[in-house]
């Protein structure tokens, strides 16, 4: 059984509640009145949990870490096209370390203030390190960026470059953490999540998701949740430069299935091709069209010549 299969299984109950939007998109979507201009609202509610040994070596810089555990969080807002507003800290301990919390804070902090969030409760204990954060944001009614909104002819965009995060993991479990260029390091240890990009595609783009487990894999979400199918073309991937002196085959594996760069992978019509392009060249953030929004069920990639590109990771077949 795996992830998806156990969640369907025993957490998923149908039919659905009251809520506008319940599991299995980046965040759940309740019904929130209006504010203060009138508007109908939503209150977007997401939960991540990073466990020490798993998610993160134990002796990982406690500054990152506090960044970082908000920074997923704040990633799934994103990907609703959410305003960020609260979150809540349930944090299991192993003992009290005065500097090590202090730099945790510290780094958290920095993130929750530029997107003027606030820390509204939490839970403490003491056991195995563990941090849990559930981010709470707002969005208009019918503005949120949904998984299940891609429809076919759909152009497929994604911000950023793919690949450095998971090419640092890589390195860092082979012991050649040290050499790794600080651009990689800084992908993985201090993800920045895509919050303006994604209140400015609220009435740009249909379906959003943000890319924690790997391009094909968080595509293939998608296209579950919309019932259609997507065309990637490799030639047109922002693969990260960091990759740049590696083989195809690896370059492949790691921006096509390398997981946490919390960028923002987006379906979008053709007609608001001119007005996303602007948008990336005004900004400070590249936005790259990958590939097509197709009829039918999974996810292909193309070479330049329209042949499929082999997956060497058997993970892909799931989404195939
Ligand atoms: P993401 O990577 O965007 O955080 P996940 O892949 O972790 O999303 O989860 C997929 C969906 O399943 C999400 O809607 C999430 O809220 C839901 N989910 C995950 N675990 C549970 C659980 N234990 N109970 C209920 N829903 C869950
Ligand atoms: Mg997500």
């Amino acid at each position: 059984m795996d992830e998806f299969e156990l969640i369907r299984r025993f957490f998923n109950r149908a039919p659905p509640s009251g809520l506008e939007l319940g599991i299995g998109d980046d965040a759940a979507l309740l019904r929130a009145g209006r504010n203060a201009a009138g508007e109908a609202e939503s209150l977007v509610v997401t939960t991540d949990m990073l466990v020490a040994g798993r998610h993160f070596v134990t002796d990982v810089d406690p500054e990152s870490l506090g960044h970082k555990c908000l920074a997923v969080n704040l990633s799934d807002l994103a990907a609703m096209g959410a305003r960020p507003e609260a979150f809540t800290l349930a944090l299991a301990l192993p003992g009290i370390d005065e500097g090590w919390l202090e730099a945790f804070a510290r780094g958290m902090f920095a993130l929750a203030d530029r997107y003027g969030c606030e820390l509204a409760g939490g839970d403490t204990t003491r056991g195995p390190l563990t941090i849990s954060i559930t981010a709470l944001g707002r969005v208009p009614n019918g503005a949120a960026l949904r998984r299940d909104h891609a429809e076919p002819g759909d152009d497929l965009w994604v911000s950023g470059a793919l690949g450095a995060a998971s090419y640092a993991t890589r390195e860092r479990l082979a012991g050649r953490g040290a050499e790794l260029p600080a651009a990689a390091c800084t992908r993985l240890d201090r993800p920045e999540p895509r919050i303006a990009l994604g209140l400015a595609l609220r009435h740009l783009a249909r379906a959003a998701i943000d890319l924690s487990d790997g391009l094909v894999g968080d595509l293939g979400h998608i296209c579950e949740r919309s019932r259609v199918g997507a065309e990637l073309r490799w030639p047109d991937i922002p693969v990260a430069g960091e990759l740049a002196a590696l083989a195809e085959a690896e370059r492949i594996e790691l921006a096509l299935a390398g997981g946490d760069d919390y960028e923002l992978l987006f379906s979008a019509a053709a007609e608001n091709r001119g007005a996303i392009a602007a948008l990336g060249a005004h900004g400070t953030l590249e936005l790259t069209r990958i590939g097509t929004i197709v009829p039918g069920a999974g996810v292909t990639v193309v070479d330049a010549r329209g042949r499929p590109v082999p997956l060497a990771r058997a993970g892909f077949n799931h989404f195939a």
